[in-house]
């Protein structure tokens, strides 16, 4: 996306399920926001010079952010979902009912996809919002968004105001990663969204779909709050993938 921040994708799952991981080369550290959902080494495509040096950040512990999360000697996530990467399951990483054999585009062994096990990695260091993530050259901000999962986070570069949003806000079903999966909370996402409506944003890099600017970045999260506020218990979301 410039000279230091590349979009790694996993180019045989759908968009919706296969999520974006992003690398971001410091001068002293690399960053790597999320890994993906583990049928393939990361560390390999990476190759060593870039994997020895890396900080892999969870943006939270849903099973198509975390897969390949082993192979790094440095794992951070929120405090919220520490337990989820020590002991992942089908349930709490959302793997069953997330990961179907249908999301993947070209054909690798269905039977692949139903015995799939997250392997588990408990992290290394534990965040909470106003963390900093120090690369040299530019530094993150962790900015803790409960909502889509309880220990949401996204990493904000305030020197150049790029935003890595996770599943918390991305250019897909309304703007947002979807509210009902397991231990999600649409009240506190409501709660997220009112904080983070004004942060100054002229790219954000989101956990699915393409990048997009600051205008949209903001339409997004005024659509949801009004959306929320419209909306009755009834009125659930219609299923869709996220
Ligand atoms: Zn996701
Ligand atoms: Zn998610």
């Amino acid at each position: 996306m410039d000279e230091n921040i590349f979009k790694i994708r996993e180019t045989f799952i759908d968009e919706g399920h296969g999520c974006n991981m992003w690398l971001v080369r410091g001068r002293h550290r690399n960053l790597l926001f999320d890994t993906g959902f583990g049928y393939v080494s990361l560390r390999s495509f990476l190759g060593e010079d870039v994997s020895r040096n890396v900080v892999a950040v969870s943006s939270h512990s849903h099973c198509d952010h975390i897969g390949c999360n082993h192979e790094f000697e440095c794992r951070c996530i929120h405090s919220a979902e520490a337990s989820v990467l020590a002991n992942p399951t089908g349930a709490n990483t959302i793997y069953d009912p997330y990961a179907v054999p249908e999301m993947i585009a070209v054909p690798i062994d269905p039977l692949e996809v139903k015995s799939h096990k997250i392997t588990p990695a408990a992290p290394t260091r534990l965040l909470e919002g106003g963390d900093v993530i120090d690369l040299g050259d530019r530094a993150f901000e962790v900015i803790h968004v409960p909502g889509h999962s309880p220990g949401s986070i996204m990493l904000y570069d305030r020197r150049d105001q790029i935003l890595f949003s996770g599943d918390a806000v991305h250019n897909g079903f309304r703007g947002i990663g979807r509210t009902s999966w397991y231990g999600a909370d649409q009240d506190q996402y409501l709660a997220s969204c009112e904080r983070i409506r004004e942060l100054p944003v002229r790219t954000c890099h989101g956990g699915h779909f393409a990048s997009f600017d600051g205008a949209r970045y903001r339409q997004i999260v005024e659509e949801f709050i009004a959306w929320r506020w419209a909306v009755t218990v009834d009125a659930e979301p219609s299923k869709t993938s996220q």
